[in-house]
């Protein structure tokens, strides 16, 4: 397997050669209505991303106080807008506002970050590993899967993803008992872990000796450093890096979902 920084850079260069030849460049726009830590630094990885692959990338900051009403009349005009290509809802949303609300309200042909149920792209983060196995010969078929959490944003995708690629594609989850979660990782030629738990897949598992291993988890520990769901040294045959790993991939499909929605806007 390709080391991801080093995949995603020649990714980001083709699409960076796409969009240097068109004279209309697409634009994303990002709304953001929370101060916090992670969220900036997440938005700011992006809006560099857009700039690097020569998209246009633009922030709309709303004060934490905004109503629901004053954020869905934001989305109402970006709908609208023949200027916005694909626009992003940041997530976390403060308390007095319904993510699941505002994740629908987004118009499935510019929702980038697919979280709409009606979206026409991929959950970003699952299109990513995806995309990332497809393009090093992963062979899915008839395969086993083991996917660790069940979030609507992660999980539950992912598990539609690699049971069309033809996979037998099982998701363990808090309530699943140690012994069957022993027997299911063990059999597994792909794991993809997304449960938020620093280091919670270890060596106490033997692994099949093909195994790869998609940690998702990004977990901040109170030394301020980034944490993956695994352990690093997994005795496996790859496992992605934490950082640099999954969100770097989950960042590259934005922008290939912002290409996506400009094709279709301009055809
Ligand atoms: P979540 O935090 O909403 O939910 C956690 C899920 O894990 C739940 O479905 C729960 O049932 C499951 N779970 C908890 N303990 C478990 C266990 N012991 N075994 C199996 N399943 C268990 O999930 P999320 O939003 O998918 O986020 C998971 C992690 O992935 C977080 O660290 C998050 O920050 C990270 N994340 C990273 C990216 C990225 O781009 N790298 C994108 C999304 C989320």
């Amino acid at each position: 397997m390709q080391e991801i920084k080093e995949y995603v850079t020649i990714k980001k260069q083709k699409i960076k050669e796409y969009i240097d030849a068109l004279s209309v460049k697409p634009k994303l726009v990002i709304v953001q209505v929370n101060e916090d830590k992670a969220s900036c630094a997440y938005v700011n990885g992006k809006l560099k991303d857009l700039s690097e692959i020569g998209a246009v990338g633009e922030l709309i900051k709303l004060d934490i106080n905004v109503s629901q009403d004053e954020l869905l009349s934001v989305i109402e005009r970006l709908n609208k807008d023949e200027s916005v290509d694909g626009f992003i809802v940041q997530m976390p949303l403060p308390k007095q506002i319904d993510e699941e609300v505002i994740k629908r309200s987004v118009i499935p042909i510019k929702d980038v970050d697919g979280f709409n149920p009606l979206s026409t792209y991929l959950s970003a983060t699952p299109k990513g590993i995806l995309t990332y196995l497809e393009d090093n010969d992963f062979e899915f078929n008839g395969k086993n899967a083991v996917i660790l959490g069940r979030s609507n944003i992660v999980g539950k995708p992912m598990h539609d993803i690699l049971l069309n690629k033809n996979m037998n594609v099982t998701v363990l989850h808090s309530k699943t008992s140690e012994e069957d979660r022993k027997f299911y990782i063990e059999h597994a030629d792909l794991i993809v872990v997304a449960i938020g738990k620093k280091y919670y897949l270890d060596n106490r598992y033997n692994f099949k000796d093909n195994c790869i291993v998609m940690d998702v988890g990004i977990n901040r520990d109170v030394d301020n450093h980034l944490y993956g769901d695994c352990v690093p040294d997994l005795k496996v045959k790859f496992q992605s890096p934490v950082p640099r790993g999954v969100g770097l991939l989950t960042r590259l499909s934005l922008t290939l979902n912002l290409i996506e929605c400009y094709k279709f806007r301009h055809k």
